[in-house]
């Protein structure tokens, strides 16, 4: 049996029959991936302990037959505060839920493990985290290499002085000629499109130089998370309680 350590982000886990658990972490080195805790419903140790969602841990692991279990982890960071607090535990929810649904099994993507552990700990320390979580969600797309067309109608390539749309199906643009074949073409102006290529080029610490007007938040979320939906071919289970926290 193989043996192996591993330092990871706890994304969520599951029961699994009467007493285990499994964990799906996110590891620097190895990607996505789930292991079995055993036993972990039936015991209240500190190990168990250092399981809960969002932890970042080093864990001692076994290559299973199906799945690999965790039998030792050491705790790096708790990010207790990010299931503590209401709004820092839906935008961790979300973020992590964009992560789990981008992500393949087992494929190694550092820069995205890299990006999200700096973003729980900008999270962590911030009270607002409404420009955060739209730098979050417009610069994984850029990490995962789906940046929408900002510049000229994605169809036709002319570049519209006014009145034209973004269609998540089209995946940007699109000119007034061209809008009528997508059904969710939603009006845009060069402000709302400027915004959406800053949020994904700004360093997460240094959002607050950007000053974006509050009624321009909701709107800019509205075309990322449709984009990034479209993108996923299914609607976020988290953005409906995230919507409910900042109505
Ligand atoms: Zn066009």
């Amino acid at each position: 049996m193989g043996l192996y350590r591993s330092k990871a982000i706890v994304l969520r886990s599951r029961n699994l029959g009467e007493a285990d658990r499994v964990l799906v972490l996110f590891s620097e080195d190895r990607g996505k991936f789930e292991a079995v805790v055993k036993g972990a419903r039936r015991q209240r140790s500190r190990f168990v302990g250092n399981t809960l969602p969002f932890n970042y841990l080093e864990g001692l692991f076994f290559t299973g037959k199906n799945l690999d279990s965790l039998s030792q982890a050491e705790l790096i960071r708790s990010f207790s505060t990010l299931r503590e607090d209401l709004l820092k535990f839906a935008h961790a929810s979300f973020w992590v839920e964009l992560i789990d649904g981008f992500l393949p099994e087992r494929q190694e993507a550092g820069e995205v493990f890299r990006f999200l552990l700096a973003a729980f700990l900008i999270l962590e320390k911030t009270g607002d985290p409404k420009v955060l979580n739209l730098a979050f969600q417009a610069r994984l797309l850029k990490y995962l290499g789906y940046q929408p067309e900002l510049g000229r109608c994605i169809c036709c390539g002319t570049n519209p002085e006014k009145d034209f749309s973004f269609s998540a199906a089209a995946g940007g643009v699109v000119c007034p000629d061209c809008s009528s074949q997508y059904r969710d073409s939603l009006p845009v102006n060069r402000e709302l499109l400027r915004w959406f290529g800053l949020l994904g080029e700004t360093d997460l610490r240094e959002l607050h130089r950007l000053k974006i007007e509050p009624d321009v938040l909701p709107r800019v979320f509205n075309l990322l998370s449709g984009f990034i939906e479209n993108r996923l071919e299914r609607p976020l289970k988290s953005r409906v309680f995230l919507d409910n926290l900042n109505r």
